[in-house]
């Protein structure tokens, strides 16, 4: 006789809760639980006629050798992805607009490579025919990219030293503002607020005091695993790699989540959890006071929701959850050029604008050019993080909101309380929060193999 499957609840639909649907479907009968009207993944997503797929937003992407784990994912359900250029432009954002853009990294995709280029965007043509009011001079322009280009070689190449022989010392972890703006030679402030703050903050998703808080470790580790500094030779690691293109999925995210989900028995939509209780036969409660029974119950909410969902879970678990510091920020899908570099040349896949620093912003914005991403998307339709103006209403598509977790000094030790309180009442907890590295795509499935493993389920 057939044995009858053990029935799992997953609680959130972005992509942790569809990584564990489709782990945990091989072996167990799986019902998802999503707040939303459809599978959270695609809940902010939109259609822009004539394009028949829905655009995903915020718009994820990856790199098939830094996401191993999100690329057998989308491999093994059949979802189509292709690299895309990850080039970006840095530019000013000033009131009087028509500020050159300051900074240019491109990547030349060839075949399954991706090679990292500065281009240093100060061809004297551009910057003789620049009819812009605000013009500095061409040798000042030359010597802050010459400056840019020689810290983020120095950033790249000595950070990952430094690290490592802090921890072989056995000193103290360090604070990435506490790395950059201390040491004997610390880094030049138009570096670090000009350049490596904007890119972080958008890879990130937070503020620059956020940034300063972050553990130096996570962010020069993530470098040195995953990005440009896998470059160079480096004796922390045994070979020379290249850096693959970045990649998007190329189909509606609507159906990536279709995918993504098949192995789920039901999916429950518009029903928000208001607590699992822990036990033998752990209870999903809804807000219309039902409960259902489940033999497990995967929570894959952000950490803050989770504490609200679990009131009865091991007090030092439940505290950790609550001391989780996360950022609000939000998205526009619009047609607006203004939110984009004032000149044409200075356009980038994604272009982030920098406030200057006089100012005291506390983040960059960041804008994609949807259109040169996408053909079939229409002509010039932007997709803006943090917007530093406000949009006018009538080319505005889509307002999104997001929270994301932020990475301090204390994560660590939460991290490691949510692995001690794996399974506890039969609960897990997952996200790409939940595990000790960069709050991304890949950690969100990293951490839905882990309880696959622990339910002896491998992926
Ligand atoms: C602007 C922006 C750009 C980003 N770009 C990238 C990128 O390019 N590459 C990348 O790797 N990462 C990127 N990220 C990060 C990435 O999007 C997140 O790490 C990831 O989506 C988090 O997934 P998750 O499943 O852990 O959480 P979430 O996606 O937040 O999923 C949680 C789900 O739980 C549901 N939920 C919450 N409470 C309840 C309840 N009580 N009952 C039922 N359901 C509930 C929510 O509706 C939601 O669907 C970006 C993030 C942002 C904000």
């Amino acid at each position: 006789m057939k044995e009858e499957r053990k029935r799992v609840a997953i609680i959130g639909s972005g992509i942790a809760g569809l990584a564990s649907c489709h782990i945990l479907g091989e072996k167990y009968d799986v019902t998802i639980f999503e707040r939303e009207a459809t599978l959270g993944m695609d809940s902010q997503s939109i259609s822009i006629p004539p394009c028949t797929s829905r655009v995903d937003v915020p718009l994820r992407i990856f790199n098939p050798r830094f996401y191993p784990l999100l690329t057998k994912l989308y491999t093994s359900t059949a979802v189509s992805f292709a690299p895309c250029s990850s080039e970006f432009s840095s530019s000013w954002i000033t009131k009087e607009k028509g500020v050159a853009g300051y900074f240019k990294y491109s990547n030349l995709s060839i075949g399954k490579l991706g090679i990292p280029y500065f281009s240093l965007n100060l061809s004297p043509m551009n910057w003789l025919t620049s009819k812009h009011k605000y013009r500095p001079s061409y040798l000042k322009t030359l010597y802050s990219t010459v400056l840019h280009s020689v810290s983020l070689f120095r950033f790249f190449l000595f950070s990952p030293f430094y690290i490592g022989a802090r921890s072989a010392l056995g000193m103290k972890p360090t604070t990435l503002g506490q790395y950059l703006k201390g040491g004997l030679v610390p880094y030049p402030k138009a570096f670090i607020y000009d350049l490596l703050y904007p890119m972080l903050s958008v890879v990130c998703t937070c503020s620059y005091s956020s940034l300063d808080a972050y553990p130096a470790k996570t962010i020069i580790e993530y470098y040195n695993t995953y990005g440009i500094l896998t470059w160079f030779p480096n004796p922390l690691r045994t070979r020379l790699q290249y850096g693959g293109a970045h990649c998007r999925v190329t189909e509606g995210i609507n159906s990536v989540c279709e995918k993504l989900s098949k192995r789920a028995t039901t999916c429950v939509f518009n029903s928000n959890v208001t607590e699992v209780v822990p036990g033998e036969k752990p209870l999903v409660v809804s807000g219309d006071g039902s409960s259902r029974e489940f033999d497990y119950v995967v929570v894959a909410t952000q950490p803050h929701h989770a504490s609200a969902l679990l009131p009865q879970a091991k007090p030092e678990l439940l505290d950790a959850l609550k001391q989780w510091k996360y950022e609000h920020s939000s998205v526009y899908v619009h047609r607006c050029d203004s939110l984009m570099p004032s000149r044409e040349c200075d356009w980038s896949n994604v272009n982030i604008m920098v406030g200057p620093r006089t100012t005291g912003l506390d983040g960059s914005q960041c804008s994609i050019w949807l259109n040169r991403l996408d053909d079939s998307i229409p002509k010039d339709v932007y997709q803006t993080w943090n917007p530093a103006f406000k949009l006018e209403d009538e080319k505005i598509l889509k307002y999104a909101e997001f929270t994301r977790p932020v990475v301090t000094m204390d994560t660590e030790k939460h991290c490691k309380v949510v692995k001690e309180n794996q399974g506890s009442g039969g609960v897990f907890l997952v996200g790409s929060y939940s595990r000790f590295d960069m709050p991304l795509l890949e950690n969100a499935v990293k951490s839905g193999k882990e309880v696959g493993e622990i339910l002896d389920v491998k992926f």
